[in-house]
Formats: C-alpha cells, sequence, structure tokens
C-alpha cells in the first residue's frame, strides 16, 4: 500500500498520507512533494501542485480560485505544473483542480475540507506550529477569506507521533503546560534523573480545533503512530534523522 485515503466519504474530495513506499528523499533546501509516478497512478498529474517549504512556522498561504483564473496560458506553462512557496506550513484554496501538499516524517498532517463552500486546507503541524496554533489560525483564515462554515469544516487529524511515543524533555513539556496545564503531557515514570514527558499533540490540536468553532463530531483523529509502525511509516525519530518524507494531499474536482 503506498497511501492512505483521507476523507474517504466525502464527495469532491481525493486526500491521501503517504506510507514509506510512496516517500519522497529529503533534500537540504526543503523538501516537497513530487512524486510524479504516484500522481500519476492517482491520477492527479493534471492538477496544478502547491509545495510549502515547511519550516515548523506558522505562515499560512492562500491560493484564491479567483487568482488561479486570471493565470494566462503562458503563466501557467512558466509554472510547470506548480508552485512552491518558501516559509510556509499551511496553505489553503477554494480551486477546483489546485493540489495542496505537504511532507511529514513525524510531524502532523491536518486536512480540512469544507464541501458546502468548496474549500480545502492542509497544515503541517509539529508541536512547535501547535503551540504557536497554526491550526486553529488556519481555521480562522479559511472562514473569513474564503468563506469556510465552521458548521461545514471537516478536519482530519492525520498519522503522526502520538501519545505511546512522542517522548520530550521539560523545555518542551513545558510549553504545553503553560498552554493546557497537564491535559496533553504525562510525566514518564522513570529510574533515571531525566525528566521526561508524553505528548499527545493530536489530542492538543483538536481541542484547539473545538476552541475554533468547530463541531467536535466534525474532526476525526488518525489512529497510525509514526513512531511505531515502521512497517508503514518513516519516522524521523526512530530512524535518528530519516531523509525520507512522507506526502500528504488533498484536492477538490
Ligand atoms: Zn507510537
Amino acid at each position: 500500500m503506498k497511501y492512505l485515503d483521507i476523507f474517504e466519504k466525502e464527495e469532491g474530495v481525493q486526500a491521501f498520507f503517504t506510507t514509506k513506499e510512496g516517500a519522497v528523499e529529503g533534500s537540504p533546501d526543503g523538501t516537497v512533494f513530487n512524486n510524479e509516478q504516484l500522481f500519476a497512478e492517482m491520477g492527479l498529474t493534471d492538477t496544478f501542485k502547491v509545495w510549502p517549504r515547511q519550516v515548523h512556522g506558522t505562515n499560512i498561504e492562500v491560493i484564491k480560485a479567483a487568482d488561479m483564473q486570471r493565470l494566462t496560458e503562458e503563466e501557467l506553462q512558466k509554472l510547470n505544473g506548480g508552485i512552491i512557496l518558501p516559509d510556509t506550513d499551511g496553505i489553503m484554496t477554494d480551486a477546483k483542480n489546485v493540489l495542496l501538499t505537504t511532507v511529514h516524517a513525524d510531524c502532523l498532517p491536518v486536512y480540512l475540507y469544507d464541501a458546502k463552500n468548496g474549500v480545502i486546507g492542509l497544515v503541517h503541524a509539529g508541536w512547535r506550529g501547535t503551540v504557536a496554533g497554526i491550526v486553529p489560525q488556519a481555521i480562522r483564515r479559511m472562514v473569513a477569506v474564503l468563506g469556510a462554515g465552521r458548521d461545514h469544516l471537516k478536519i482530519h487529524i492525520g498519522p503522526g507521533i502520538s501519545k505511546c511515543c512522542f517522548e520530550v524533555g521539560p523545555e518542551v513539556a513545558s510549553r504545553f503546560l503553560l498552554e493546557w496545564g497537564s491535559s496533553f503531557s504525562k510525566p514518564v515514570d522513570n529510574d533515571s534523573d531525566e525528566e521526561k514527558y508524553l505528548l499527545d499533540l493530536k489530542a492538543a490540536v483538536k481541542q484547539q480545533a473545538i476552541n475554533a468553532g468547530i463541531p467536535e463530531e466534525n474532526i476525526e483523529t488518525s489512529t497510525h503512530c509514526t513512531f511505531c509502525e515502521p512497517e508503514l511509516f518513516c519516522s524521523y525519530r526512530r530512524e535518528g534523522g530519516t531523509y525520507m518524507r512522507m506526502g500528504a494531499g488533498i484536492v477538490m474536482r
């Protein structure tokens, strides 16, 4: 299996998260998910690709259908099938046939889809981006700029390192404790003097989405953990800095 289907039950949208079989090689200047063979297998060759160069920040870029429509044939040809966006960890669009992509090796992909208003979004959220609030910011932008409705927004919190495996030291845990008390970080019993905590990043993101006005029943969370399923996924932490990156993508048709 090269990828998992996301939003299987939803109409008008195609979304995926690749397994290690569909992963791409990392690059020092910022990896993007450009797997032409896989795009061909998924029937996505004709889409216009959006490739953010992710920096664990909170910058979100909006690709408006109106702007896409203004592009001339010549301009489209120059872009050669897609656009790279520097310093970006969240992307959204109200245009059909625009494939939003991100790359992952433990950090969460967060997929957003409003079928009624025709809006999609994709966010790369590690602990830094989550503490900085990239997901609630994305929700607000989708509503304010692209006319999404909170009641219609469906959110899928995808595979990533999970509470079973996401061990961190007190510096990182303190950021979570400050933000959410002890809700999403649990101290680990161990014999050493080192303080260790397990973070539940997925639950933190879900709570943020609920606080941003998304009905809880609209939010689904993947049970897949990239760290403890080596047969399916690459993991930056498990492999001590993998060069492979799994791809997330979403497009309206
Ligand atoms: Zn795990």
